[in-house]
């Protein structure tokens, strides 16, 4: 653990960075110490601990656009943006006030509202599989319920994910491939029963082969995937292979489950499906839709989304389900994403990744930058990464030095290898400047 913490007081974006500016981090230490004590590893979500980056965590105090302050008083351009639902950076006041005044007027009932009938108008009018919707609270409970959906629909128990997707901490979904030809999964984590993994086949990204010898060799309830994977860095579909798992879906009678948390609404208006034309049976839903505020949904065709109870037969439920601030937060959130919205994504990732290539490349750093609209990794790795496998084979050590190099500069990525950065619509071109004048240091440290 870097004992020092690293975390600095960054410029406002456009100034010059002054030399070696004072480190500060009194006070997220004094907070981390007591979070040891009440907190498991003193965070409510492991990532954020930075241990995969070699330090300690940062604790934030706020917000604002594209930056983020932390209780020492540093500040940051956050790349990170609480892992994706931030698309209109933090606290943007459109839905500051929509949420305030949804607050006003009392912040859960248990009975339906408005707000989510507009939410699911919304959704329908964008997505290509949605037809109808059921909100939850998390992605991790859209992704349970989904596959309750799909293996209720048709009668199968089986599941096909993809080597390095990520759907939540679902027990059967905390898989990890079998070794040798073993179909069946094995436990991810402790706690998580061998027989709920047992129904899980696990093949590779972009492996047309293994998806097909999988699916001659049972009957699948599901292939679940995100379409553009973002779990593992970015590791984008190859040409064809979405329309080749929507034909694969057919051909064996199992449902095509894309799994959008990230992907929904970021990429494009109706997320990577209507992008890369291939429309999936069901729809995972979460991050973005919430605009920061908890809310997923499911959703696909009126006949599926209709064998959810109390419509059909297949239980799901939730408390706090298309909450009133969740619900106000969203709205809002999608109102924000127009077109313009969209070039503005794809301009801020596009310069920000030919930029990241430049200076890693003057540094000496060999690095595979995979970029999309709104979506970023840089990828410690010298060749493209298909794979997961691809993935794992990048330089982590290297990764975490560059994180902790940029956190030092005040900018905040996320401290993982294995995650993406989200740009959004707060970032202006002085922040990528900024970013891009502090990675060109961080590379040089890197590269030392
Ligand atoms: C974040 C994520 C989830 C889990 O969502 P939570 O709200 O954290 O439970 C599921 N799928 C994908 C693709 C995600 O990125």
């Amino acid at each position: 653990m870097n004992a020092s913490g690293g975390s600095a007081l960054g410029p406002p974006p456009g100034e010059r960075r002054p030399p070696d500016p004072p480190l500060r981090d009194a006070r997220s230490q004094e907070l981390y110490a007591r979070a040891l004590e009440l907190l498991p590893g003193g965070v409510n979500s492991p990532v954020r601990a930075m241990g995969s980056i070699g330090r300690e965590p940062i604790f934030v105090s706020r917000g604002e656009g594209a930056e983020v302050f932390d209780v020492d008083g540093n500040h940051y351009v956050d790349w990170m943006l609480s892992w994706g639902p931030l698309i209109a950076g933090h606290a943007h006041p459109a839905v500051v006030e929509a949420v305030a005044a949804a607050a006003g007027k009392g912040t859960s009932f248990g009975a339906p509202t408005e707000a989510e009938v507009e939410v699911a108008a919304a959704i329908c009018e964008r997505v290509p599989g949605a037809e109808m919707v059921r909100m939850v609270n998390s992605g991790t409970e859209a992704a349970m319920s989904a596959i309750r959906l799909a293996r209720a629909a048709t009668g199968r128990d089986r599941l096909l994910k993809f080597a390095g997707a990520y759907h939540g901490h679902v027990d059967g979904l905390l898989a990890e491939a079998g070794s040798g030809l073993a179909t069946a999964g094995i436990p991810a984590s402790p706690g998580v029963p061998a027989a709920q993994v047992a129904a899980t086949t696990i093949v590779g990204w972009n492996d047309r082969q293994a998806v097909e010898r999988a699916l001659s060799e049972s009957d699948f309830a599901a292939i679940l995937a995100e379409p553009y994977p973002a779990n593992m860095g970015l590791v984008l579909p190859a040409e064809g292979f979405l329309a080749f798992l929507r034909d694969q879906a057919d051909r064996s009678g199992a449902l095509l489950v894309f799994d959008e948390v990230i992907s929904g609404f970021r990429v494009a208006r109706g997320g990577a499906q209507e992008r890369e034309g291939v429309t999936p049976d069901l729809t995972i839903m979460g991050k973005v839709i919430g605009g920061g505020v908890p809310a997923a949904a499911y959703a696909g065709s009126r006949e599926l989304m209709n064998r959810v109870a109390p419509a059909g037969d297949v239980y799901q439920a939730g408390t706090l389900s298309g909450n009133p601030l969740a619900t106000a937060a969203g709205l809002a959130t999608l109102e924000l994403l127009d077109e313009a919205a969209y070039d503005r994504l794809t301009a801020v990732a596009e310069a920000l990744a030919s930029g990241l290539r430049d200076v890693a490349a003057a540094a000496g750093v060999p690095v595979h930058v995979a970029c999309t609209t709104g979506l970023l990794t840089v990828f410690f790795h010298d060749g493209p990464v298909a794979s997961y496998a691809d993935a794992k084979a990048c330089d982590t050590d290297a990764h975490a030095g560059f994180c902790r190099a940029l956190l030092k500069r005040g900018v905040y990525l996320p401290p993982s290898q294995f995650e993406t950065w989200f740009p959004s619509l707060a970032h202006t071109d002085a922040h990528v400047e900024r970013t891009l004048a502090a990675a060109a240091e961080a590379f040089a440290e890197v590269a030392r």
